[in-house]
């Protein structure tokens, strides 16, 4: 699944790719990626043009000059790609903006997951999912106080507490086994248990991790792709996720890999104890 560094390399790329053209025409191919009306959401598009696009945690946000927004969440294998209109689309294209320059933008799902949600802008922190995004993993936004407070008050293993969009916006599997990695913090550590210290770390680690990763186009694995068709680079930079059966890079201990909250986990069992 895109976390926030893949879906904000996707929303650079939407910048040179979509915006500032006009919508002639639009396919919407399987409709329950739309969860509007499909017939409405086309009502409404065709003839506006993308101002800009935008983005909370994983959620995108298209702009549209008529004071629409359009939020879109790729879920596990959502992408974006633009064609010239001579070209035909490609296998799992669901959803088709046609644009006065003859070119068009594809959307395309393997898996059907991705969700489109056209509302008035200014109504899409209503929309299920951003009602309750916690706050975007920056220097501004995500601050000590608010993760000392709100880790005191909950018993929760500190992965799925940082895969909750609801605490923190952005990390997906990938980052949070990195971060935990880098903060030394085992992924079942209650997270009332961390030191202000630790937690001090941990909030550093989350926003470096993730500013850096965005600086090298995220990371492919499986199929994410930029907005034109290239692979991240950041893949070469993990620590911790993918490396299970390897030596620790800090302490050389075979790195093991388990499941937390239904999900492959990998940490080093000498570097990142419980209890610690
Ligand atoms: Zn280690």
């Amino acid at each position: 699944m895109p976390e926030l560094p893949e879906v904000e390399t996707v929303r650079r790329g939407l910048l040179k790719i979509a915006t500032d053209r006009q919508i002639v025409g639009i396919d919407v191919l399987y409709g329950k990626t739309i969860t509007n009306d499909v017939e409405l959401f086309k009502e409404a598009l065709i003839g506006q043009t993308i101002n800009t696009v935008d983005r909370r945690g994983k959620y995108l946000l298209f702009r549209f000059s008529n004071q629409l927004t359009m939020v879109s969440h790729l879920r596990m294998e959502g992408k974006y790609f633009n064609l010239p209109e001579s070209e035909v689309p490609r296998k799992h294209t669901h959803v088709v903006f046609h644009f006065n320059d003859q070119t068009k933008l594809c959307y395309n799902d393997t898996r059907k997951f991705g969700r489109m949600t056209l509302v008035k802008t200014g109504e899409e922190m209503q929309v299920a999912g951003l009602k309750t995004i916690g706050p975007e993993p920056t220097d501004t936004t995500l601050t000590v106080e608010y993760l000392v407070n709100i880790m005191a008050k909950s018993r929760r293993e500190i992965k799925p507490f940082l895969l909750d969009q609801s605490k923190v916006a952005g990390l997906g599997n990938i980052y949070v086994d990195e971060v935990l990695w880098m903060s030394r913090i085992n992924p079942l550590e209650p997270v009332n248990h961390l030191t202000t210290q630790q937690i001090t770390k941990l909030r550093a680690n989350i926003i470096n991790e993730l500013a850096t990763a965005t600086k090298h186009h995220g990371t492919t694995v499986h199929s994410y792709t930029t907005a034109f068709g290239d692979a991240g680079e950041f893949q070469n930079q993990l620590h911790a996720y993918g490396n299970a059966g390897k030596p620790c890079e800090r302490c050389g201990t075979t790195m093991i890999k388990t499941k937390v909250a239904q999900r492959g986990t990998t940490y080093c069992p000498h570097c990142q104890v419980l209890g610690a």
